[in-house]
């Protein structure tokens, strides 16, 4: 099935077939995890867990970048928002993630100077117009989002800047898949591997987990014949017994992923352990900056200390990202924690798996 067109992904037709090949092949029961924030919403979004039989089961994993930043890096944007000098830039996400004590929303709404930002090079950009202020910027995501927060510092650098800092958040996808292959009770049939990870990353970054647990793995686009296909190939790894890696977004991703993106990230940050809201510290699955880069670690340029904070009350989202709850399924969803009022991050982001089931769910 080769498919040129944007609107050819989003064929009624083309789907139902796919639909149908799914059908034709079910009865096994199986348990597919999605491990991408965009995934999450469109499936959501296009009722895919309606049409597929109820063998099938699609779980949300740690894929919203939101959802998986840990409550002590959200308390440290916080503590860093405090610092009079200080304007702190952030993806929009973050603004409303209740922090212990407070959002950056409500430090926001006191009068500290936080700013919303699309890319770290408006942060950058914000401290060469600001040179008595320090700018800080929230670096958190996925290996789409770091090559350009290591670009953006390496931007900084060649200008001189001495304002300008990130606090580091960042996460890496294939540490959080083999964490959770070794957690106990969590049960996946199949990984449905995220479309944009993989175009920086490449298929070989997931190849170490596959050789280890030898789990179906399909790196997914996102339209809904894309996500329809990557399922049709879960299915028949699984009914086959015989699994592979495999890509089902050959538009966009190839083997070695971006070799410019990579070199750039690898220049600038080192791996590092990291705790992931909800699962814990998952080894070398972070990352930290380079001894060459340390003048841009906001931690220790401010000497803000933070200790391990625990995650709000009743909040089920490290159950919701590990597969082992739906959102329905927290006590708190829809009473106490709504779009309106979020208590966990994945009410808050648009990623979010519980705002994504208020919404379409
Ligand atoms: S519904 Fe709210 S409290 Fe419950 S898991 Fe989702 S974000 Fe957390």
């Amino acid at each position: 099935m080769a498919l040129k067109y944007v609107q050819e992904y989003r064929d009624g037709e083309l789907a139902r077939q796919l639909i149908a090949a799914i059908g034709d092949i079910e009865g096994k029961k199986m348990r597919l995890m999605e491990v991408c924030g965009t995934h999450t919403m469109s499936i959501f979004r296009h009722g895919i867990p309606s049409v597929l039989p109820d063998s099938i089961t699609l779980l949300t994993g740690p894929g919203c970048p939101v959802c998986v930043t840990a409550q002590r890096d959200i308390d440290i944007f916080v503590a860093l928002s405090m610092v009079p000098e200080v304007i702190l830039t952030s993806f929009g996400d973050l603004m409303r993630v209740p922090g212990t004590l407070s959002s950056l929303q409500q430090e926001k709404a006191r009068g500290r100077d936080i700013r919303v930002v699309y890319s770290a090079f408006d942060a950058v950009k914000l401290a060469a117009e600001n040179p008595h202020r320090q700018v800080v910027f929230c670096a958190v995501g996925f290996e789409t989002t770091t090559p350009t927060v290591a670009a953006s510092i390496m931007v900084a650098q060649q200008q001189g800047l001495t304002n300008f800092s990130i606090h580091c958040a960042h996460k890496l996808t294939p540490p959080a898949l083999a964490a959770l292959m070794e957690t106990p009770g969590v049960e996946i049939d199949g990984f449905l591997l995220p479309g944009h990870v993989s175009v920086i990353t490449g298929t070989g970054a997931y190849l170490p987990v596959f050789d280890q647990y030898k789990i179906p793995a399909v790196i997914a686009g996102f339209e809904p014949v894309d996500i329809l296909k990557a399922v049709l190939m879960l299915v028949r790894q699984n009914v086959s017994g015989v699994p592979a890696l495999e890509n089902a977004y050959p538009r966009a991703v190839c083997d070695k992923g971006n070799p410019k993106a990579l070199a750039v990230m690898d220049q600038v940050f080192k791996k590092a352990d990291t705790v992931w809201r909800g699962i814990g510290m998952i080894p070398a699955s972070g990352l930290v900056l380079r001894e060459g880069f340390n003048r841009f670690n906001a931690l220790e340029k401010f000497d803000i200390q933070a200790g391990d904070a625990p995650e709000p009350a009743g909040c089920a989202c490290g159950d919701i990202l590990m597969g082992l709850k739906k959102p329905d399924q927290c006590k708190l969803y829809k009473k106490r924690c709504t779009p309106m009022n979020p208590v966990g991050p994945c009410m808050v982001s648009s990623e979010g798996a519980c705002a994504a089931f208020y919404r379409y769910g």
